[in-house]
């Protein structure tokens, strides 16, 4: 049996009064490709968040990768709070794609990408610009290396920003809604490059859309999470033509 890649264990997360996840129990395989669709307001930012490190927990635990993520073992075995040395670490696992692409402005394209790579993988700044061109290419702007943020359409944008995200080499790749950003007419250029990462079987990918269809296409399972919880999941077969949850049924009759 292989280990999950990914695992929230009774995870607990409040904003003051509010409990925005509530014992969640998440799993997610290694190469598993599983997309998360759910009401606003219902924890989806908040998971891809506590696995960026962004936010801390409340309760629970959370592994990436078969260790601990807010914490890490002392040498008698015992869990104490991770270090920052430990959270580096581990956040050098997971690349994340943002809603509002989240391109540094006053970099080049190609700065954007060489950036982290350089600075914190220590890459010489040749060999940074040569893997970045060849994702350039890969994401279909192998001509647009010297603009700026502002030059491009915000589908390039957003493709620069999963070409960023891929140039740390992560094992798991976090989508946060990355097309709902954008004009109707520039989101399936977006879809496609996504799509394409979907076929590299060691890729774990995470997505949180409202692109049913899409969900539908690329995923192996499906989560709906209702009020900090998984309400049901399954493959999309299963949860978009048979959902057995009232709650599920009333969400996709809304959005589909
Ligand atoms: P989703 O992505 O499913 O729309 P989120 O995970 O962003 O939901 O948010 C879940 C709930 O937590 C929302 O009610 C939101 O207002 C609240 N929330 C998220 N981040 C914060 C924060 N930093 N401070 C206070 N409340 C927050
Ligand atoms: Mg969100």
């Amino acid at each position: 049996m292989t280990e999950p890649i990914i695992k929230f264990d009774k995870v607990i997360k409040r904003f003051g009064d509010l409990t925005v996840l509530n014992e969640l129990d998440f799993e997610v395989n290694p190469g598993e490709k599983v997309s998360i669709i759910g009401p606003s307001g219902s924890g989806k930012s908040t998971v891809l968040r506590i696995l960026m490190t962004l936010v801390n927990i409340d309760g629970g635990m959370v592994s990436v990768d078969g260790e601990p993520l807010w914490h890490e073992k002392g040498q008698d075995g015992s869990l104490k709070p991770a270090s920052e040395a430990h959270l580096r670490a581990m956040r050098m696992k997971l690349g994340m794609v943002f809603q509002s692409f989240n391109l540094f402005p006053h970099m080049t394209v190609l700065r954007n990408i060489t950036e982290a790579p350089v600075r914190v993988l220590g890459l010489g700044k040749k060999e940074a610009s040569m893997r970045a061109r060849e994702l350039l290419d890969l994401v279909g702007l192998a001509d647009q290396a010297d603009k700026y943020p502002h030059q491009l359409s915000g589908g390039q944008q957003q493709r620069v920003g999963i070409a960023r995200a891929l140039a740390m080499r992560p094992k798991i790749l976090l989508f946060d809604e990355p097309t709902s950003a954008l004009d109707p007419e520039l989101v399936g250029e977006v879809l496609n490059v996504i799509g394409g990462l979907a076929e590299e079987h060691d890729l774990t990918m995470l997505l949180v859309t409202h692109e049913m269809r899409f969900a539908r296409e690329i995923s192996d399972r499906v989560c709906f999470f209702d009020q900090g919880q998984i309400r049901e999941e399954g493959t999309p077969e299963e949860l978009f033509t048979d959902p057995t949850e009232e709650r599920t049924r009333e969400f996709l009759k809304a959005v589909i």
